[in-house]
This record gives structure tokens, C-alpha cells and sequence, in this order.
């Protein structure tokens, strides 16, 4: 964007109208543009408020790298589910919760091949990678494989197409230990006790994803319900432990060689205590459950790392790969995920629909039933009130005449009209963060 382009766009006459879009989508990059009509009026017919013409909605997407503001509303959002699981407070989830047995768990992907690395020694030093350099901060050399030519691609891709299933296999298992913990059947563990959790997926620089998980045991209810005597933080730790290097899912490799897929050996698993005052951390290496909250929704907006050179959505052939930035380790990864894609043996994993995620064919965020509130839950709140909030200023009162919204949207287009509004609206979205941050800090 040029001095010239933003002044032209300042002056141009359709500038205010522009601005209170934008200022409507909190700066969304890429707005969903709609046409049409939407009327608040009275179950007797009385017309309250009615608007028509164009109006702008958010894109939403989770996504730092496409849409700053939109990411920034979606880490909000699962900052309070994941919060409201642990601390409780909501709807639903009382703060008695705080007092269950609860674990942050991060469970991480094995090696499929030495990679290069940035180690730090104790006392702060960087040790040599193996390729003999001190790699800097950054380096985007860090995670790739030292020799691409013996790295196993098809074992991690094959991977990570399971990982998804991995997990349901670990909490089987973990549901299992815990039971034989406290000496009861798998049946009667059901009835007596809960395990709810929330977990992210988060890319490392190998392009693999580790899971990030908070871990609730409960009572056969849920939050609202105490777990079984004997059901303690640290059963609950250790079976996650013992859970976490037990599990095997065995898959064939293209030669029918099997290939046995577990965790990786780095199994951290934490104890979560309650924040208490202006605690942040703990000494104890235990995790406080606001720090968490806000660790898991900030992983919530990433992509696959390296600096997010990938396709935003599926690709359709390889030749596609051509126009597109990508680190050589990424590009080999969605290359090997492409050709497994395309052998029988492999239909149902569906790969070349995920090859752009590198193979990763999971949300980024789930939990469990009874975990929390959930993020339509959330939207829907934020619909009510925003409509509460419009009633209120036309001084009408819903409890004594209640009203009907009728909304007659069709999509005009998705995006800026050019890559000077884009910008212009980015730095919009920017101001409102700094503003945020200042009012937090002062
Ligand atoms: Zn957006
Ligand atoms: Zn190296």
C-alpha cells in the first residue's frame, strides 16, 4: 500500500460507509458480504428496527496467518470454554471443578529420523546440531530432517493421519487404567466416574502435530458431580502416564510392512492448580488453570508452522505445489501424502483431501460432551445480547413484548475489493488489539 493508495481511499466518497463495515467485522480481512434485509418487530407486528442494503460478517476463521481479527475473537472464545472447564463459573460447570483431580498433558509425535535441532545446555549454551552448526533462533533449518533421503516421510505421514485415532485409543486406555486404579470393572467405572477433556493440535517444525490437553475426572454427570473416593490427581497422573506409553495402533506400510504407530517418548503431564490471587506460575512445575487456558487457545490460532508457507485449502494436484512458497521438508511431506492418497489401501484415510494439512485430518480443537460450554453455546450467547443490547437502546423490553427477528441475507462476495482495503482493515483490527493491551496493562 502506497501514501497515494491510502489517500485516495480516505477521500473517496463511499469511505464512511467502507469504514463502519469495517469497523462492524472488527477488521476482518476477509469479510463474508451480504445483501438483503433483516426486521425486529413485535409478535404483534409492530416494526421496531429494520436495515437493509449491505452489511458485512466477520469470516471467522481461526486462522492468525488469514485473519488477524477473526483469530483473535476465536482464541477469546476458547480461552473462556477451555477457562470455563477448569475453573468453572458457567453455566453448567459449577467452581467446585477446581477441586477434581485435573492434568495438563502434552503428548507428542516419535521420531521418524534425526532432525536438525537447537538445543540449549544448562547453562544456557547452544549445543552444536549434529550438522555441526550452532543453529540461531528461528533457524528454519530447526525440525527438518538432517537427511531428507532416510528420513521416514511415509511413516510420518501415516502418522499423523492416525493421530486423531491415537487419542481415542489413549483415552480408552487411560479410562481403563484408572478403572483397574481403583479396582473397578471398565462397567462400573462408566457409572461411578467421568473423564472429560479438552485438547489442541499443535503443529511443531517437524510438521508433525502434538496433542495439548486439559483432563477432568468427574463424577458419572460431570462437572456437577464428584468422582469416585480413591480418585485422586495423582491416579489420575499416573494412569495418564502409563496410558500415554501403552498405546499401539498398528497400520501396513505401502510394502505391507508393518508399522507399529505410538506416542513419542516426551510425555509431560502436569498437575493443574486453581489461580489463587496474582499467582501466574507455580513453583512446584505445576501449571495455574488461567496460564492454561490461555496457552491452549493461543495454540488454537497457529497453523503448521513454518511460518504458515502452506495452501489454505486442499490441493488438487501436485502441480498446484508449484505456485506456492513452501519449505522443501513441508513440500515433501504433502507430496508423500499425496501419493499414499492415491493407493487403495489407503482410501479410507481420505489423504490427498489433507495432504495441504500434511496429513493431519483432525479439528484443531475438541473436547469432550461435558467438558465446558461449546463454541456455538458461546455464539449463541453473543447473538442474544448483542440483540438484547439493540433492544435496550430502543427502549423496548423483550420480557413484556417479545419480538421476532427476520434476516433475508444472500452472499454478495468474500473479501476486500482490493489489497488496499485489506490493509487498511488489518490495521484496524491491530489498533483494536493495541487499545485491548493497554487497558489490560495500565
Ligand atoms: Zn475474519
Ligand atoms: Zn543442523
Amino acid at each position: 500500500m502506497t501514501d497515494l493508495d491510502l489517500t485516495t481511499r480516505l477521500r473517496s466518497f463511499d469511505y464512511p460507509t467502507w469504514r463502519a463495515h469495517v469497523e462492524a467485522t472488527g477488521g476482518c480481512a476477509q469479510p463474508v458480504r451480504l445483501r438483503g434485509s433483516s426486521t425486529i418487530s413485535t409478535t404483534s407486528g409492530r416494526v421496531l428496527a429494520e436495515r437493509t442494503g449491505e452489511v458485512w460478517a466477520p469470516c471467522g476463521n481461526r486462522r492468525e496467518t488469514v485473519c488477524p481479527a477473526c483469530s483473535d475473537r476465536y482464541a477469546a472464545n476458547a480461552f473462556h470454554l477451555i477457562r470455563a472447564g477448569l475453573a468453572g463459573g458457567d453455566k453448567g460447570v459449577p467452581t467446585t471443578v477446581t477441586q477434581r483431580p485435573r492434568l495438563f498433558l502434552t503428548l507428542t509425535a516419535p521420531s521418524f529420523g534425526p532432525v536438525h535441532s537447537r538445543r540449549l545446555s544448562t547453562r544456557g549454551r547452544v549445543i552444536p546440531c549434529p550438522c555441526g552448526t550452532h543453529h540461531r533462533d528461528g533457524d528454519p533449518h530447526v525440525g527438518t530432517p538432517l537427511d531428507p533421503d532416510t528420513y521416514d516421510y511415509t511413516g510420518s505421514v501415516l502418522w499423523q493421519a492416525h493421530a486423531g485415532k491415537l487419542w481415542h485409543r489413549f483415552t480408552i486406555t487411560l479410562r481403563r487404567t484408572l478403572a483397574a486404579g481403583l479396582g473397578l470393572s471398565a462397567r462400573e467405572f462408566a457409572s461411578r466416574a467421568r473423564l472429560s477433556y479438552a485438547k489442541v493440535a499443535e503443529y511443531q517444525r517437524r510438521g508433525l502435530v502434538h496433542f495439548h490437553a486439559a483432563i477432568r475426572l468427574d463424577g458419572p454427570n460431570g462437572p456437577t458431580d464428584p468422582p469416585p473416593s480413591g480418585a485422586t490427581h495423582e491416579l489420575l497422573i499416573d494412569a495418564a502416564r502409563q496410558a500415554a506409553r501403552s498405546v499401539l495402533l498398528e497400520v501396513a506400510r505401502p510394502d505391507a510392512e508393518p508399522l507399529a504407530l505410538t506416542w513419542g517418548a516426551q510425555v509431560d503431564v502436569r498437575r493443574i492448580s486453581a489461580t489463587t490471587a496474582a499467582e501466574v506460575t507455580d513453583e512446584r512445575g505445576e501449571i495455574t488453570d488461567q496460564r492454561l487456558a490461555g496457552y491452549i487457545a493461543k495454540y488454537a490460532t497457529k497453523g503448521t508452522g513454518k511460518t504458515d508457507q502452506h495452501p489454505d485449502r486442499p490441493i488438487r494436484s501436485l502441480a498446484h505445489l508449484d505456485h506456492l512458497r513452501l519449505h522443501p521438508h513441508h513440500r515433501r511431506i504433502i507430496e508423500t501424502a499425496w501419493h499414499l492418497g492415491g493407493l487403495d489401501d489407503y482410501a479410507e484415510l481420505n489423504l490427498r483431501k489433507w495432504a495441504h494439512m500434511l496429513g493431519f485430518r483432525g479439528h484443531f480443537l475438541t473436547k469432550s460432551r461435558r467438558y465446558s460450554t461449546t463454541f456455538r453455546a458461546i455464539h449463541h450467547d453473543q447473538r442474544i445480547w448483542r440483540l438484547a443490547e439493540q433492544l435496550d437502546e430502543l427502549g423496548h423490553d423483550p420480557a413484556a413484548d417479545p419480538v421476532i427477528v427476520v434476516n433475508n441475507w444472500h452472499l454478495v462476495g468474500i473479501g476486500h475489493r482490493d489489497e488496499t482495503d485489506r490493509e487498511l482493515a488489518i490495521a484496524h483490527a491491530e489498533r483494536i488489539r493495541e487499545q485491548r493491551t493497554t487497558r489490560r496493562t495500565t
